[in-house]
């Protein structure tokens, strides 16, 4: 598979520490911008795109900063509902894992607003665990790679496909209107207890520091099967590889993967 790098927002990239700082801000923006009443005057529309930016997305499937996304306000009015501040670019000649797409019917390219893709007037077809998102539901790999069920990890795909089949289709759904994050290699969303995973943002050590008296041990429990670089040498001075961290919706249980350049 051609390997594609992390696409970065316009904006040139801030140095890490600058950037937790001010997710601090937001944070604490956001418990201010909570109280402010809604309100849905299409003038408003823009305010809500703006608070939204604040706060960062809260979706069932992502609960990370918008800032993990490549929505960014483009200055544009959406092409669905004319509000200002549209937040990504579409277009139909895109039909790849974690392009927008959109239904017959509609305006073919433009771009498209927060709102409008939470109402499903856009949608993206995910790579998953074990498979990806189709226009209808879900597929495992082995439909486009059949020569996996033979391989030395059969039993893994088989099982892993069958987890993929028990979805149901409302979280299907769900997840087709679920903005990516940004990854190196596209977003792939984890799977437990029979639905997809929520992200919740890039890890790095200092997740791991907050979330685990032993961090080392809670790489290991949520990388899994996945663990193929040791914990000293993905924080070591020469990694270029990304940590995306999920919880489950039900269980709380944590896991991620990593992927570079
Ligand atoms: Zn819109
Ligand atoms: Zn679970």
């Amino acid at each position: 598979m051609a390997k594609k790098k992390r696409p970065a927002k316009k904006k040139p990239a801030k140095k890490k520490p600058a950037k937790k700082k001010l997710a601090k801000k937001k944070l604490a923006k956001k418990k201010l911008a909570k109280k402010k009443p809604v309100k849905k005057k299409p003038a408003q529309r823009k305010t809500t795109v703006k608070q939204t930016k604040e706060s960062g997305l809260a979706l069932p499937y992502f609960a990370a900063s918008i800032e993990e996304t490549s929505l960014e306000d483009n200055g544009e009015t959406c092409s669905f509902c004319g509000a200002a501040g549209a937040l990504d670019e579409y277009s139909v000649k895109e039909q790849i894992q974690g392009s927008a797409w959109v239904a017959a019917g509609q305006p073919r390219e433009g771009q498209v607003c927060l709102d409008c893709i939470r109402a499903g007037r856009v949608e993206y077809l995910h790579k998953v665990e074990w498979g990806e998102l189709t226009a209808t539901g879900v597929q495992g790999n082995s439909v486009r790679f059949p020569y996996i069920l033979k391989g030395h990890d059969k039993e893994a795909v088989a099982a892993g496909e069958r987890l993929l089949a028990k979805i149901p289709a409302s979280a299907v759904k769900e997840l087709r209107r679920t903005p990516p994050f940004r990854a190196w290699q596209g977003a792939e969303w984890l799977i437990h207890c029979d639905d997809f995973m929520c992200f919740i943002g890039v890890w790095g050590q200092d997740e791991f520091a907050t979330h685990s008296k032993d961090p080392e041990r809670l790489y290991q429990e949520m990388l899994g099967d996945r663990l193929d670089l040791e914990y000293g040498e993905l924080f070591g001075p020469h990694s270029e590889v990304t940590l995306y961290a999920f919880r489950c919706r039900h269980c709380d249980r944590l896991r991620g993967y990593i992927d570079g350049a």
